[in-house]
């Protein structure tokens, strides 16, 4: 049998994948009973296929694609780790699964504690003092911290048009800019794979509403730089975002709100091992620190006298952006690898995705020339500009890549870096995996020769 025929190519006239019992009751023709203008003049072209082919059929489907329960799965930017199985376990009981959105609060006080304890760990976590946990994905956490930023600004009677985002974020920060009515001024990097400085202060001016940092950037790198640019933003009263869907750097090790930024969104479906792509679903909680508190959107988890129930948030909200829980099986996941992996272990969790990064960028980096000189962080990027000399691209390698059983690098993405492959191998890859796949990167290079 050939698993990648189309189910149609299968079908053989009258083979079934059930038996339905005698009809014991007076049958009456369909005509009579739907009206002969409602019927097909030709049967419907289905597929007639047994049980065990249909089941045969997709189970051979979904191991075409790549997933992360098949193998390493290095895509930079994604953290595309290993989603323990008690995750799902706890998502799928019935107990949440079967809730029912429009419950009224005594009801699902179980399921708003959860989402209660999830807003202190995360805020335990980030060292912000509010969060919302409506967003649906990363850019949408970015697009609210932006109209967070707006309204902040609005709150002091100024409209500002201009957010900066440097030329080392993330392609989505521009983007979510944009759809919030901002206009983008982008500032440069310097040789080091940091903000210039320089060109930053060329850029503040009384229309600068933020700074959006993705940290660490693009390039693996952490911005070593935080308390200039916190003060060249305040000599304008202007805000400091972060954008943390890289927390699996740094979480256990710093906090952002300790750090000085005002806002930064989570991912959820990245740090906190939730199976994702394919385009959702994801979460991309928003934390804040007092400046912007107020104006977050309503349905926070709030307690009070042994009762859970969802605030309304005052006149100056931005007004809610996701209907009821958000994504309430996502942030569930979130609790639950938050609860197994413990305060102790958040910190191992970052510190063993830098170092597994570390070692394959010291594996590789004579083979392929790193993007920027140095350690890195959780991910990092190199180029295959002098593979691209000898006439094999980073697509080509990223091809190659897919007869290894692994999932090729992002590629072309930091714009920054020529022929990019950016890679970020996680924390849940043994010495074995990561030794697999230098192997590989290391026997393509040869096979360009
Ligand atoms: C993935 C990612 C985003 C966007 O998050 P989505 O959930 O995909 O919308 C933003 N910034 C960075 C740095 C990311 O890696």
């Amino acid at each position: 049998m050939n698993y990648t025929q189309l189910i149609f190519e299968l079908s053989k006239p009258g083979r079934r994948g059930h038996t339905i019992p005698e009809c014991d009751v007076p049958e009456r023709p369909v005509e009579e009973l739907l009206g002969r203008n409602h019927l097909r003049r030709n049967a419907a072209p289905l597929p007639e296929v047994a049980e065990n082919e249909v089941v045969r059929h997709f189970v051979a489907l979904s191991q075409l694609n790549h997933n992360v329960d098949k193998g390493f799965y290095p895509l930079g930017s994604c953290t595309m780790k290993y989603n323990p199985k008690i995750n799902e376990r706890l998502a799928a009981n019935s107990g949440f699964a079967a809730l029912h959105p429009d419950l009224p609060e005594q009801f699902v006080q179980g399921a708003l504690q959860i989402m209660y304890e999830l807003q202190q760990d995360l805020l335990e976590i980030t060292g912000f003092t509010a969060i919302t946990l409506q967003p649906a994905a990363g850019a949408q956490g970015e697009f609210v911290g932006l109209l967070l930023m707006q309204q902040y600004h609005r709150n002091k009677g100024r409209d500002r048009k201009t957010i900066l985002i440097p030329d080392s974020a993330h392609g989505t920060n521009p983007a979510s800019a944009a759809i919030a009515g901002f206009k983008t001024v982008t500032v440069a990097s310097n040789p080091g794979g940091m903000i210039d400085l320089t060109d930053l202060q060329s850029k503040i001016n009384d229309d600068v509403a933020g700074l959006m940092l993705t940290n660490p950037n693009t390039l693996g790198i952490f911005e070593k730089q935080i308390p200039q640019i916190r003060q060249a933003l305040d000599t304008v009263d202007a805000l400091f975002y972060m954008d943390g869907a890289n927390m699996n750097a740094l979480f256990g090790i710093v906090r952002p709100g300790d750090l000085g930024f005002d806002v930064m969104h989570l991912n959820l479906h990245k740090s906190f091992s939730t199976p994702h792509g394919g385009g959702g679903p994801g979460s991309g909680p928003v934390a804040v620190n007092e400046k912007l508190s107020e104006f977050l959107p309503g349905a926070t988890v709030e307690f009070n006298d042994g009762f859970y129930y969802f605030s309304d948030n005052g006149e100056k909200s931005i007004g809610e952006i996701h209907s009821f829980y958000g994504n309430f099986a996502l942030l569930l996941r979130a609790y639950v690898y938050i609860r197994s992996v413990g305060a102790k272990g958040f910190r191992k969790v970052a510190e063993s995705a830098i170092i597994n990064a570390n070692y394959l960028l010291a594996r590789l980096k004579e083979y392929y020339d790193p993007g920027y000189q140095g350690v890195t962080m959780h991910e990092f990027v190199l180029s295959a500009e002098k593979q691209k000399q000898r006439g094999i691209k980073a697509l080509d390698i990223a091809k190659r890549l897919l007869d290894f059983g692994v999932h090729p690098p992002t590629v072309y993405f930091p714009l920054i870096v020529k022929e990019a492959m950016m890679i970020e191998p996680t924390e849940t890859e043994s010495k074995e995996s990561l030794d697999y796949f230098a192997d590989a990167m290391i026997q393509i290079d040869r096979e360009i020769d």
